[in-house]
């Protein structure tokens, strides 16, 4: 959560930092906020909402420096207004900041500062980090870096930031610990911002800072340094990102562009690793801890969000494939509890951006008690992937839209591959039925883009009920996920309430909510227990429920007791869920749309969520 972007070099900043902050706003849109060197002095210009109100304040000013900072914020210490808006400037008005975490023991310090006479305007825990800085800075008459080195060392809490100061105006100071950071290497000018995304157009060649390390750019060279202040020789990755990946291409929405691209994000998953020919699955990404995989006694997967649903269904994938029970725990939860684990238990950590700070910490929490950590994640170099023994990375493409579409199809796509390999070399698979749910997977592409021909129906669908206030998703077995994760969807985007259940679970108390107004989306398509869930329809309608069905193609039955329907290929019931997924993002996005809604950037969300 919250983008950060830095730029030092010849150019102009101020466009720079606009276009960094715009492509990195689905972090934040609290409120946006850049600061440069001025003829010597800091000019700061920061405004509450979106990037464009920011470029609004900008509009007629002259503004120049080759120098500058820039923040999106995802407000957690203070409401989101102007003057808690990044960056922020000391008192002495020497340095500005942004910041991306929290500061936990920001009162204690502020308490302090306060008795040194030192002023806030703000709610914020970042002014007071700046204002800390400031103080060891001007007491001890230190370096800037020196004085930031200092002051971490005294911090409990998780940032990025970036500093400026107009005593040294051909410097940038940056640290993390615990949320991302990326330098950007060009020729003779430096970019520093939350992810890749801002730098991809200048440069391929950056450097992932590690937590506790910090960054000093000064008179065209940089130099990193650990927290007890030895130089740091970094590894230059260079990028494979392209830029139309981040751009929508003709597309109203991200999310539009992300849920019709699901065909080729799924083939993008499994391209090198899936051989139908040969009959074979290779993961390159787990490899020293296969075996550990198929002798283990449990699995436990962490995962938080949309990324825990796709964790519920790997649960059935697993347990099924491989026969190793599986616990699918909220890494929220799990880092708060005394969790049991043993020696040698595998975890499987699953997060899109791979920055999700619970995620992280169950992680770490994990890894201390011996546990072997495998990472499924989309963003190539993120904490999660640094962190875990081995992994296996999505391939998906930056996934930009805050609601997530096609990163949940590619996490079912790699868990399943994941299962299904495990599952052969453990023998708990027979080889025909190896052979014969590779062919299945390998079909999905073309299965995903054959259930997207229902848009305009369930466009149609969705002007219908796009005025209902509440929503139920019932689905059992594999769907039983999907159920939960269509809700979650239309909860994000729409803000209309929804509920998703196990559709058997429905009389022990949601039945309770159902009359003529109440729209049912059941997930009925023909697998193991079709006959069941037929019964669950009858029960809804028995009570004047609105049912809108998913259904495999052909199905002559239930057509006749839903009031809508809604057609997907088949294909094996435990590959179901990355199609029958897809009508219910079609259906959110739809109703989204028609509401009105910022589909993009619902409000209070933000994406890669890397506060507690
Ligand atoms: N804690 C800081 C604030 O509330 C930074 C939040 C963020 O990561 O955007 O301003």
């Amino acid at each position: 959560m919250c983008g950060i972007v830095g730029y030092i070099g010849k150019k102009e900043a101020l466009p720079l930092l606009l276009k960094g902050l715009r492509r990195l706003e689905y972090r934040g849109y609290d409120s946006a906020g850049v600061a440069l060197i001025e003829n010597g002095s800091i000019g700061s210009y920061k405004k509450q909402g979106k990037v464009g109100d920011l470029e609004k304040v900008l509009q007629g000013q002259k503004v120049s420096s080759s120098i500058g900072i820039g923040h999106t914020r995802w407000a957690t210490h203070g409401e989101p207004n102007d003057v808690n808006a990044h960056p922020h400037v000391s008192n002495n008005g020497n340095l500005a900041i942004i910041h991306n975490g929290i500061i936990e023991n920001y009162g204690s310090l502020k308490e302090d500062l306060i008795s040194k006479g030192f002023e806030f305007s703000s709610d914020t825990d970042t002014e007071v980090l700046i204002n800390f800085i400031e103080y060891i800075q001007s007491s001890d008459n230190l370096t800037l870096e020196d004085a930031l080195r200092v002051a971490l060392s005294q911090v409990v809490g998780a940032y990025a930031i970036a500093i400026i100061s107009k005593d040294t105006p051909n410097k940038l100071v940056a640290a993390r610990k615990g949320s991302p950071m990326v330098l950007g290497l060009g020729k003779g000018e430096f970019f520093l911002a939350s992810d890749a995304t801002p730098i991809i157009e200048y440069t391929n060649e950056v450097i992932y800072l590690k937590d506790e390390e910090i960054l000093v750019i000064e008179d065209g060279n940089y130099h990193i340094k650990d927290s007890q202040d030895i130089p740091q020789t970094p590894h230059i990755h260079t990028l494979e990102l392209e830029l139309e990946a981040i751009e929508k291409g003709g597309h109203e929405h991200f999310m539009h562009k992300e849920i019709f691209g699901q065909p080729e994000s799924i083939a993008d998953c499994m391209r090198g690793r899936l051989n139908k020919e040969k009959g074979e699955l290779t993961l390159g990404g787990i490899r020293n801890y296969a075996k550990a995989l198929e002798n283990a006694d449990r699995i436990i997967i962490l995962a938080c969000g949309t990324s825990w649903h796709a964790g519920l269904v790997a649960e059935y994938v697993f347990e099924d494939l491989c026969r190793i029970p599986v616990e699918v725990e909220y890494a929220s939860e799990f880092r708060y509890r005394n969790p049991v684990i043993k020696e040698g238990d595998i975890v499987i950590a699953i997060s899109q951006s791979g920055e999700t700070a619970d995620t992280l910490a169950a992680i770490e929490l994990a890894k201390s008690r011996g546990a072997i950590v495998l990472g499924v994640v989309n963003t190539v170099g993120s904490s999660i992937s640094r962190v875990s023994h081995e992994g296996a990375y999505l391939h998906a493409g930056p996934e930009i839209g805050v609601a997530s579409t096609k990163a949940f199809t590619a996490q079912l796509t790699v868990l399943y591959m994941i299962a299904l390999r495990a599952a052969r070399n453990k023998g708990t698979i027979a080889e025909n039925r190896f052979q014969q749910l590779l062919r299945e997977l390998s079909l999905i592409p073309s299965k995903v883009e054959k259930a997207l021909l229902s848009n305009d129906k369930i466009e149609e669908i969705s002007e219908m009920f796009k005025n209902a206030s509440n929503f139920l998703y019932l689905g059992r077995g594999y769907n039983f996920p999907v159920a939960l994760e269509g809700a979650l969807k239309l909860k994000e985007i729409s803000y209309i309430h929804a509920e998703g259940y196990p559709a058997a679970e429905m009389k022990h108390g949601p039945i309770a909510l159902i009359d003529e107004n109440m729209p049912v989306v059941v997930i009925a398509t023909r697998d193991s227990s079709y006959d069941k869930i037929v019964s669950n329809i009858q029960e809804v309608k028995a009570r004047k429920g609105v049912v809108i069905a998913v259904v495999s193609e052909k199905d002559a039955l239930i057509p006749k007791m839903a009031d809508f329907t809604i057609e997907v290929p088949a294909t094996h019931e435990s590959l179901m869920p990355l199609v029958s997924v897809i009508p219910l993002q079609l259906l959110s996005y739809h109703i989204a749309v028609m509401r009105g809604a910022n589909v993009d950037q619902p409000r209070n969300l933000a994406k890669s969520v890397t506060v507690e």
